[in-house]
């Protein structure tokens, strides 16, 4: 049996927490709510700052701002009636004045603060009404020449921690440091993997990284600049590394369907479609067929800017597994775009003869019956649908490839759940992730290292870069003129409503209201609305109106934000454009731009605009390019956003930061590999150590 103080594997520094002294039940209880649970969690817990407290700021030399250490003598301390009841205490150091003032005080603290007392503060200098002031330092008296010096290192100031204070986890911090230098920690990235970089070893950055010397740089230290900060986001982004490659390594080790396409079908599909494919469309439908025939479960992500055609691809794969008598489903992240995808493939295959069944979370009693029944017979081959298709009672017979449109809205759990759902005698199916928001490849091989990658990096011949410009909403007149120009030569436009974070009913209401306006202002124009709050089939109507020319101008709410697809519309507007991101707007300019004619998007805002918002407008007006939005909304935003909301619980990051230390990153993939090949036992360790117990990928 490990003794308490021994930890599972007799490492100190893996002991639960509570070996530590003055750690009871109850405060384990709130340690362990912050992911602390073993007495080395807390190191790897690092300041989000520090605070100086190694020496005496002369009175006289503060200024408004400054967070300082100051020691003086009480001249006065009186309690002061003037707009609030405040304790104000002045003191006076031989070089100026400071005056303390606190909301909160007790009758015994007003006493203590007596003339003569030779008091040490810190906190924060502010101008106040007669002269500088802290508001609450934290104090201390001291007594007479026995007072204690200043602090020799820097003072750490730890994130947000609820229902502990910042003493109390120092103290502790300190405990789990002694530990360290008493019993060492295993340096899990030896020198020679960190060859060409001189670093500090692992037990010399945290030392420093807790208690920094007075001369250490904070502005480096705050920037995450500092070598112990990159030598520990070195290490973290290699375990963060491996936990995916371990994933990937697991998954692969699966079985799935052999998968051939039946040529016959595969041929005639290809002659029915109504163009041919481009080389980097062909490329990657191979680069999938060869992972079907494989017999392991392919994990593949295909990116490709929006309107690269990836729909084409996605149905060959799935005609694909029907050719071997495996079972397909198309998952879509909203409904309208899963409509979309089951009109656009039963156009394609009906006409074969394939029928392409329909799931959603709106289908409901003997149709929905009747869907799951089908499913579960194997009797209906190919399926679209939203998430609705991966819920407990939908069961498939023979699943043999599951693909995701749109990935970056799903997370690496719901792969997870996904690849779960098909798994039959040891068999799992494969999964397809399509997204059409590409990140920087670098960026992709840490975020999707448990995926494989291809690239559509090619349009459609015969597509126009879409011409956009951003204007002010006050020259919405003009914007209207020119839907009702493009309309009257036969060209179809979308008009997206402003986005309201609160309410899909709000937002509804307000693309109604619009609607109308424009249908009062647009002469002899039809006008369409869809919103989120409508009812499928009402959807479905509008959209088949829009896309066989009924309608010429479609208001809509960032609903069709993905995927919508008709060729003729030409014209986009989109309304408080300096309140989307990036990738969004990008997304919607991508709406247009599909046919042959030349199409525009004109971004409207409101004056004046905010510095990122005037940045973001103008990285659209600059390119058309997905890769390069991309790169510059990673730049803007950080990458958390970037790869979604979902993504960053994956990517839960303590000391490295994907966008700045994006340059390490081919050679932590380079030393992830080779740790994983050559000191296999490491990598556990390393997973552990950095993402924890709660091993999130690992656990299959
Ligand atoms: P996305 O990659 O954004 O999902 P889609 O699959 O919706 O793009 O395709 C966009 C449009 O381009 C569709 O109208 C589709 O029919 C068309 N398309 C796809 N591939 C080709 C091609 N090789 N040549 C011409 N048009 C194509
Ligand atoms: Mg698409």
């Amino acid at each position: 049996m490990p003794g308490k103080d021994s930890g599972v594997y007799g490492d100190p520094m893996l002991a639960p927490i509570t070996a530590l002294r003055g750690v009871g039940p109850s405060l384990a209880q709130r340690l362990h709510k912050l992911g602390l649970e073993r007495v080395q969690d807390l190191l790897f817990l690092l300041p989000l700052r520090y605070e100086d407290r190694t020496r005496i700021t002369p009175l006289g030399e503060l200024r408004a701002g400054d967070r300082a250490l100051i020691q003086a003598e009480v001249q006065l301390c009186e309690v002061a009636y003037r707009r609030r009841r405040s304790l104000l205490c002045s003191l006076h150091d031989g070089t100026g004045w400071l005056t303390l003032r606190m909301f909160y005080f007790s009758r015994s603290q007003q006493a203590a603060l007596k003339p003569g007392a030779l008091i040490r503060a810190f906190g924060e200098v502010r101008r106040g009404p007669t002269a500088l002031e802290m508001i609450h330092p934290e104090y201390q008296l001291l007594q007479g020449e026995d007072s204690a010096p200043p602090q020799d290192t820097l003072t750490p100031v730890y994130p947000a921690t609820e229902g502990l204070q910042q003493g109390r986890l120092r103290a502790l911090v300190a405990q789990a440091l002694a530990r360290l230098e008493a019993g060492g920690l295993a340096d899990l990235l030896p020198a020679q993997k960190l060859a060409g970089r001189s670093q500090p070893t692992l037990v010399q950055a945290l030392h420093y990284l807790h208690k920094p010397p007075p001369n250490a740089r904070l502005d480096q230290l705050a920037a995450g600049a500092h070598p112990c900060q990159q030598r520990l986001a070195f290490e973290e982004l290699v375990a963060h590394q491996l936990s995916l490659r371990k994933l990937r390594e697991r998954v692969r080790q699966g079985k799935a369907p052999v998968i051939r396409p039946d040529p016959a079908l595969s041929a005639s599909y290809l002659s029915s479609l109504p163009f041919t494919l481009t080389r980097a469309q062909d490329r990657v439908i191979g680069e999938i067929l060869a992972d079907l025939a494989r017999g392991e479960p392919m994990m593949r992500l295909v990116q490709g800017d929006v309107g690269c055609g990836k729909t084409v691809v996605a149905t060959a794969a799935a005609l694909a597994a029907l050719g071997s008598d495996y079972q397909a489903a198309l998952m879509a992240p909203t409904e309208l775009l899963a409509e979309q995808h089951l009109a656009t493939l039963r156009g394609w295959l009906q006409p074969l003869g394939v029928e392409v069944g329909w799931l959603s979370g709106r289908s409901r009693g003997k149709e929905r019956t009747q869907t799951l029944a089908r499913l579960a017979s194997a009797e209906c081959k190919l399926v679209v649908g939203t998430h609705a298709l991966f819920q407990d009672d939908v069961s498939f017979a023979r699943l043999g490839l599951a693909i995701i449109d749109e990935q970056h809205r799903f997370g690496v759990h719901q792969r997870l759940a996904l690849k779960q759902k098909g798994e039959r005698k040891e068999l799992q199916p494969h999964q397809l992730i399509m997204s059409a928001t590409p990140i920087p490849r670098t960026l992709a091989m840490t975020a999707y290292a448990d995926l494989d990658c291809s690239y559509i990096d090619e349009r459609p011949p015969g597509r126009k870069p879409v011409t956009t410009v951003a204007i002010p909403e006050s020259r919405r007149e003009d914007i209207v003129a020119r839907v009702q120009r493009a309309c009257s030569e036969g060209r179809q436009a979308y008009w997206v409503c402003p986005l309201i974070d609160v309410s899909e009913n709000l937002e509804a209401q307000a693309a109604e209201e619009t609607a109308a306006l424009l249908a009062a202002a647009l002469q002899g124009l039809r006008v369409g609305l869809v919103h989120g709050r409508m009812k499928p089939a009402e959807k479905e109507k509008v959209m088949g109106e829009f896309s066989r020319g009924e309608v010429d101008v479609l208001v809509a709410t960032t609903v069709i934000e993905v995927g919508v697809d008709v060729a003729n519309a030409s014209l986009m507007i989109v309304e408080n454009a300096e309140r989307m991101g990036l990738a969004q707007l990008h997304q919607l300019r991508g709406r247009v731009g599909r046919g042959s004619e030349q199409s525009s998007c004109v971004l409207m805002y409101k004056s004046p605009l905010g510095e990122t918002a005037r940045a973001r407008l103008e990285v659209l007006r600059s390119t058309d390019d997905g890769f390069v939005v991309a790169q510059r909304d990673l730049e803007l935003r950080g990458p958390g956003e970037v790869l979604g909301t979902r993504q960053t619980g994956l990517m839960q990051l303590r000391v490295a930061d994907l966008l700045r230390d994006a340059g390490m990153l081919p050679q932590v993939q380079a030393v992830a590999e080779k740790l994983y090949q050559e000191h296999g036992q490491h990598t556990d360790a390393l997973i552990r150590r950095w993402i924890g117990q709660a091993d999130q990928y690992g656990e299959v």
